[in-house]
């Protein structure tokens, strides 16, 4: 983590999980139990059916909502698809875009999810950009050339002045769900690859300011040697963020002086 320059940010990622009650009850058992520091910013990603109330029962506990995908275009027929105003309007203030998930299961390409960082930021949320390999990628030896490729797509003609607000997720596939992570060492050089990237192509100062999350089995064990590296701005979670106590230890490894 680097405070100086950019935001520390702890994003949850719920996927297809948590109905409105449970929601409910997720923000109850929190609210006694989290975290008063003042460094880190906190995100829970909710399903489109919850942002609203989530906004509202989150707010007092100062976590921001998002969304976990959007549509690229503004409007049309596309049943079942939703659009990020409709998102922003919900109170939201990120949205996760290009997840694994999404790549995988819903053909999302570098292509799309250009598009849909483009539609994010022209209706003002922050979009949450993942980019990641897979485990054959990895030991092909290709992992740095293929995130800079992710990277590069999905920043293709967003403005120095949009690029700087905007937070990228390393996701390494293998570790997404599996109770695998990356070693802080491995996460740790991606992520400034990641940053090298930004900076050949804005400058150094919108390199600096550009929050990189690491993201794959982070939890309350691993959190605070992952975050210690340089270029580790904080963490997108999934499993762990589903247990107010287990995501406040994370917040709370984040938020350590
Ligand atoms: C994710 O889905 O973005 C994720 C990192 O999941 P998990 O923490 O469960 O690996």
């Amino acid at each position: 983590m680097n405070r100086r320059y950019r935001k520390t940010i702890i994003a949850g990622n719920w996927k297809m999980n948590n109905t409105l009650s449970q929601t409910k009850a997720f923000a109850e058992e929190i609210k006694p139990i989290m975290p008063k520091g003042k460094w880190c910013n906190v995100v829970l990603c909710v399903p489109a059916t919850n942002i609203q109330a989530a906004v509202r029962l989150f707010k007092d506990c100062h976590i921001a909502i998002g969304a976990e995908t959007c549509h690229e275009l503004d409007h049309g027929a596309y049943t079942g698809e939703i659009t990020a105003a409709m998102i922003k309007e919900a109170g939201a203030k990120y949205v996760i875009i290009g997840h694994s998930e999404r790549r995988q299961y819903y053909n999302e390409t570098d292509f799309t999810v250009n598009k849909k960082v483009h539609a994010a930021i022209e209706t003002g949320l922050i979009p949450i950009i993942c980019v990641g390999e897979s485990l054959e990628q990895r030991e092909l030896g290709v992992t740095m050339e293929l995130i800079a490729y992710q990277v590069k797509c999905a920043l293709a003609n967003v403005a120095p002045e949009n690029a700087r607000h905007v937070v990228i997720a390393y996701e390494p596939l293998w570790a997404i769900g599996t109770g695998k992570t990356a070693t802080a060492e491995q996460a740790g050089e991606v992520c400034q690859a990641i940053r090298t990237v930004i900076r050949k192509q804005y400058g150094a100062h919108v390199a600096r300011s550009v929050t990189i999350q690491y993201g794959g089995s982070m939890n309350a064990k691993n959190a605070e040697e992952l975050l210690a590296q340089p270029d580790v701005d904080g963490g997108l979670i999934g499993g762990a963020a589903l247990k107010p106590a287990d995501f406040v230890k994370i917040i709370e490894a984040a938020n350590q002086e």
